[in-house]
C-alpha cells in the first residue's frame, strides 16, 4: 500500500535523515517500523514566511516498493556491428547524450571532441588560471563533457515540453550522480563531481561499442550537392556516415565561420549579455532567508529580472546561472578575449555568490547589413576582446564595485573575489558601452530595491559575461531535425539555437538520436 503525502519541516528536522523519517510516518499516522519504505519525491526550500522551512512530498510504503525505484533504467545493447554509424560532433551534453540514445536505437556513434579527456583538460584550466594562456582547444568550454563539465552542474531546466526530463536526470544518477537531483527542486551536480559523471557517460558509450575521440577537431565538412557526406579533422583524416549531428555548443566560432564560408544557411539569433556580480554568500544568505545565519539550509541563490529602456528600445535584464557558493570562472576559449562564467562544488561552500546579469539583445541591436547571420558572433567577439585589453591583455578581468558602477566612479580598490587570475580596476563603462552599460545600472537598481544591500559596494561586477546562449542558429526541419537545404545535417544542441542548459542540452541530443533513427 503506498500514501502520498506533503509536510513542511524545520531545516533541522528535513535534513536529519532519522528526524525526518518520523515526522513523515507521523503525518502519514504510523508508528516508527510500521513502514516499509519511505520514498522522497520533491524537496524545496520555501523561505516566504517568518521561518524558513523545508518542503518534502514522499510517498510511505507498506509492503515493498516497486523495483523500478532504484534502477538501473538503462541498459545499452553492444552497437560494435552495427550497419548504421552516426557522426556526432561535440562531446558536450548535447553530444553524449545523442550518442547513449543512439545505442539504445541500434546506431552506431563515434564522437569527435576537439578537446581532451576531463583528466587531461584540467591541467589546460589550471594553465589558465595560474599562467594566463588558453588553449584554443582545451579551456572551460571545450574539452570532454563540453561547456557543462567545469559548471556548477545545475540541472532546472524550463524546456520541459521538449523531452523528458527525468530521463535525464535517471541517466545521471545511474552514471553516478547523487540520486538527490531526482528529489530536490533545484537539483545540481557540483563542479567536483562532474567530471566523474562524464567519464562514466564515455565509458557506457565505449563498453558498448561506440567511439568517443579526443583531439578530433573538426575543421571541414565533406559536402556533395547539399548532401553531407561526413567531415574532416585537423590531422586531415576524413570520415563518412549518412548523418553528422553537430553538436559543438555556442562557443565553436570556427563552426560558425566554416558554415558561412561553406554556404550552409545559418541565421543570426537573440542572445543576451552583461557582467557577472560577485556577492559574499552570507549577504544573500541573510536577505533571502532573514536570519543571520543559514545553519542547514543551502547556500541561498534568487533569480531576478527587470525591464528596461534605453534610446527607446525596452530589453529585459535578468540574473543568469546563479551560483551560490560558487567561484568565477575564466571561459574564454581563445587567446585575446576575457569571459567570465560561473561554477560551484556540490557543497556550494564557497564565501561568494556569483551571478551572470545579463541584458537581452535583439537582432536589432546589431549590425546585420554588415555582418549577416555572424553579426551576433562578432558583437560578442568585439565586447570580450575590449575587456581583454581593458584588463591588460592577459586573463585577469576588468572589474568595478557595483555602489560605484551605478554612480559612475571609478573604484579606488577592489574586493576580495573568487575569480583565480585576477581583477584589474576599470570603469566598465568603457568595456561595456554606454546603451549597454546604462541598461545594466537599470537592472541593478530594480535588485537593490528586492534584495537587501544587493546594489552597493558590498559588491563588484566582473566583465564580460558574453556566453549565455548562441549567437546563431542553424536551422532545422521541425519534423526531420534535418538542416532544411543541407541533408545528412543534424544540428544540435546549444550551439545550434535548441537548448540553453545542460538538461535541455541532452534532452536535445536525445530527441536528435530518435529524429536519425526514425528516418532510416
Ligand atoms: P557544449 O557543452 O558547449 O559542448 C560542445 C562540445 O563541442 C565541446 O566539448 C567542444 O569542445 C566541442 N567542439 C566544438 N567545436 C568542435 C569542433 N570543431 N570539432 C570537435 N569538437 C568540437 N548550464 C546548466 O544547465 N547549468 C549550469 O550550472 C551551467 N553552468 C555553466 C558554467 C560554465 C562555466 C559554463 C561555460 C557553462 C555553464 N552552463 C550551465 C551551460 C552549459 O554548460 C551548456 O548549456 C551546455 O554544456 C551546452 O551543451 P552542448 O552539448 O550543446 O554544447
Amino acid at each position: 500500500m503506498k500514501q502520498e503525502l506533503e509536510i513542511l519541516l524545520p531545516p533541522e528536522v528535513a535534513f536529519d535523515e532519522f528526524a525526518r523519517y518520523e515526522a513523515i510516518l507521523r503525518q502519514a499516522g504510523l508508528r516508527p517500523g510500521e513502514a516499509d519504505f519511505v520514498h522522497l519525491l520533491r524537496r524545496s526550500i520555501d523561505a516566504r514566511g517568518r521561518q524558513p522551512l523545508v518542503r518534502l512530498r514522499a510517498e510511505v510504503y507498506r509492503g515493498a516498493p516497486p523495483r523500478e525505484l532504484f534502477g538501473p533504467w538503462f541498459q545499452y545493447p553492444s552497437v560494435a556491428g552495427a550497419r548504421r554509424t552516426v557522426l556526432i560532433v561535440g562531446a558536450g551534453p548535447a553530444g553524449l547524450f545523442a550518442a547513449l540514445r543512439c545505442i539504445e536505437l541500434g546506431l552506431k556513434p563515434i564522437v569527435l571532441e576537439r578537446g581532451k579527456d576531463v583528466r587531461a583538460r584540467r591541467r589546460d584550466l589550471a594553465a589558465i588560471n595560474k599562467e594566463q594562456t588558453v588553449d584554443p582547444d582545451s579551456n572551460y568550454c571545450f574539452g570532454e563533457g563540453g561547456a557543462g563539465t567545469y559548471s556548477d552542474g545545475k540541472l532546472y531546466t524550463r524546456a520541459t515540453k521538449r523531452g523528458d526530463v527525468g530521463r535525464v536526470l535517471r541517466r545521471l544518477v545511474q552514471h553516478g550522480a547523487t540520486p538527490d537531483i531526482l528529489v530536490d527542486a533545484h537539483p545540481h551536480i557540483g563542479t567536483n563531481k562532474l567530471p566523474d559523471v562524464v567519464r562514466a557517460l564515455r565509458e557506457a558509450i565505449a563498453e558498448a561499442g561506440g567511439e568517443v575521440r579526443f583531439g578530433a577537431r573538426v575543421t571541414d565538412f565533406i559536402l556533395e550537392n547539399n548532401q553531407l557526406r561526413g567531415v574532416v579533422l585537423a590531422d586531415g583524416a576524413a570520415l563518412t556516415a549518412d548523418a553528422t549531428v553537430l553538436a559543438t555548443g555556442h562557443s565553436a566560432r570556427d563552426i560558425y565561420e566554416l558554415l558561412h564560408r561553406r554556404g550552409v544557411l545559418i541565421e543570426a539569433k537573440p542572445f543576451a549579455l552583461g557582467v557577472r556580480v560577485e556577492h559574499p554568500q552570507e549577504l544573500i544568505d541573510r536577505a533571502q532567508y532573514r536570519r543571520p545565519e543559514r545553519g542547514l539550509l543551502p547556500a541561498a541563490s534568487y533569480a531576478l529580472v527587470q525591464q528596461t529602456e534605453v534610446q527607446g528600445r525596452q530589453r529585459g535584464v535578468f540574473s543568469f546561472c546563479m551560483c551560490p557558493g560558487g567561484f568565477i570562472v575564466p571561459a574564454a576559449t581563445a587567446p585575446g578575449e576575457v569571459v567570465v562564467n560561473g561554477m560551484s562544488p556540490s557543497r556550494r561552500d564557497s564565501r561568494f555568490a556569483n551571478s551572470g546579469i545579463v541584458a537581452a539583445v535583439e537582432l536589432e541591436d546589431l549590425d546585420v547589413a554588415q555582418h549577416g547571420a555572424l553579426a551576433g558572433l562578432r558583437f560578442q567577439q568585439a565586447l570580450e576582446q575590449r575587456a581583454c585589453q581593458a584588463a591588460g591583455s592577459t586573463q585577469r578581468a576588468p572589474a568595478q564595485l557595483l555602489g560605484d558602477f551605478l554612480k559612475n566612479k571609478p573604484s579606488a580598490q577592489l574586493l576580495e573575489t573568487s575569480y583565480q587570475p585576477g581583477l584589474v580596476s576599470v570603469r566598465m563603462d568603457d568595456v561595456l558601452g554606454a546603451p549597454l552599460a546604462e541598461r545594466l545600472r537599470q537592472g541593478f537598481t530594480s535588485f537593490g530595491r528586492k534584495i537587501p544591500g544587493y546594489a552597493t559596494n558590498a559588491a563588484q561586477i566582473v566583465g564580460v559575461e558574453s556566453r549565455t546562449s548562441a549567437p546563431v542558429r542553424i536551422p532545422r526541419d521541425q519534423h526531420t531535425l534535418q538542416h532544411p537545404v543541407v541533408q545528412g545535417l543534424f544540428p544540435c544542441g546549444e550551439g545550434a539555437g535548441y537548448a540553453g542548459g545542460i538538461v535541455s542540452a541532452a534532452m536535445d541530443g536525445e530527441r536528435v538520436a530518435e529524429a536519425i533513427a526514425a528516418q532510416w
